[in-house]
């Protein structure tokens, strides 16, 4: 008998894959250069060349029994040891080797954080708007999702709505900082009042609820600000971390989970991972690719383009009247669609070439996505568009 779970979610398929299929169809009839496609989060700058260098580097000296081979379970002491190094060396923390354990990319570090410390049946609290794969990952580990609505005034956490919701069978809260959709950071000040919450909440409820911060965008930081570090304000937490968009590379699948030295049964963590490994079929991510971040851990890719795009994107939809909070880093701007439905909103921007993608999957209804992981010239371009849109649909015009 097939599993019944799995063919069910085929009818709930990620309306960010729909639009992006929508686009490159669109594409196949008036050339993809004419798609204004705002719809996935796949970088848009190369890899640094440093990364390049050392995979051929890897190739060409290496033994290619021990560089293709099984790394081991709790994955390269070497790498560990280098990412610990860097994190602390960053971040004032204290890991050593023992608190990293490598992971197929930050879906993979969620995977086993989310079963390091909840048991089916349990619940995990995150803030809208949230990245819609949380749905998949959580109750993939048996867990339940549960969602604070969003504070749409600047998108820091709902306190209100987060007192609410932890209770006795609460494992974990599940924070994205920067975030996809947003592009909000979260503040020292938000960070240092989630801490305090939490660990009222853990006293209150007799066990340790735990922070799984997940990080995929911590380089990619607008103005030069440096992105708070959640672990620091919170012992009992787990960064998960992938190297998919700082260093471009998210078809090699390669992240981490770190494990706060402070947290409850710190040195059973890294440990406890390499058993869920055995489980979810997660064990032992690409050797050659563990080996190449080693080298790469203190830099990235070219990321200013994102930045500009954001610039850009930023001032045109403030000029044609949109609400919308400037992301603090991320390559994703969340604005208020201009009309409640913003479902209706993308689906008119569909008319004038642009993928857009509304905010309902996000746990934000009203609001839609832009991924501007794409050439500046083309924002430049899709201007013209956005504006024909706004002009004709709602009889906007730019300011
Ligand atoms: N978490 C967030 C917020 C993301 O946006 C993504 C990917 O876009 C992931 C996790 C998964 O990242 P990875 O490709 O490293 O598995």
């Amino acid at each position: 008998m097939i599993a019944q779970h799995y063919k069910d979610m085929l009818s709930a398929k990620s309306v960010i894959r729909q639009i992006s299929e929508w686009s490159t169809a669109r594409g196949q009839e008036i050339g993809y250069e004419n798609v204004f496609d705002y719809s996935l989060g796949n970088p848009s700058v190369p890899c640094p060349a440093r990364f390049t260098d050392t995979c051929r580097r890897l190739l060409a000296d290496t033994d290619p029994v021990t560089l293709h081979g099984y790394t081991p379970t709790l994955t390269l002491p070497d790498v560990r040891a280098a990412v610990a190094q860097s994190l602390n060396r960053r971040f004032g923390m204290d890991y050593t080797a023992a608190h990293i354990f490598m992971t197929s990319g930050a879906a993979g570090a969620l995977a086993h954080a989310l079963r390091c410390v909840g048991v089916p049946g349990q619940n995990v609290v995150t803030f809208a708007p949230f990245f819609p794969e949380y749905k998949p990952y959580v109750e993939g580990a048996g867990l339940t999702l549960r969602i604070a609505p969003p504070r749409c005034a600047d998108f820091q956490i709902n306190f209100d709505a987060l007192d609410t919701l932890l209770d006795e069978n609460t494992a974990a809260v599940l924070i994205n900082s920067p975030n996809n959709p947003s592009g909000t950071a979260y503040s020292a000040a938000t960070l240092t009042r989630l801490a305090d919450v939490l660990r009222a909440a853990s006293q209150k409820f007799g066990h340790h609820i735990f922070l799984i911060s997940d990080e995929p965008y911590r380089e990619i930081a607008f103005g030069g600000a440096q992105i708070p570090y959640p672990a620091k304000f919170y012992d009992d937490t787990l960064t998960c971390y992938s190297f998919s968009k700082s260093l471009s590379i998210p078809g090699e699948r390669m992240g981490y989970v770190a494990a706060n030295p402070r947290c409850e049964d710190a040195d059973s963590i890294v440990p406890m991972c390499g058993q869920i490994s055995r489980g979810i079929g997660h064990n032992c991510p690409a050797s050659l690719i563990q080996m190449a971040v080693k080298d790469c851990l203190d830099v990235t890719g070219d990321l200013r383009v994102y930045e500009t795009n954001m610039q850009l994107i930023y001032d045109e939809l403030l000029s044609l009247g949109f609400t919308v909070v400037k992301p603090d880093g991320t390559f994703y701007i969340f604005p208020k669609a201009p009309e409640p439905d913003a479902n209706a909103f993308c689906r008119k921007a569909q008319k004038y070439d642009l993928a857009l993608v509304p905010g309902d999957s996000f746990g934000c209804p009203g609001y839609f996505r832009m991924a501007y992981c794409i050439p500046t010239e083309k924002v430049r371009r899709s201007f013209a568009a956005l504006e024909a849109l706004m002009a004709q649909e709602y009889g906007v015009t730019k300011q």
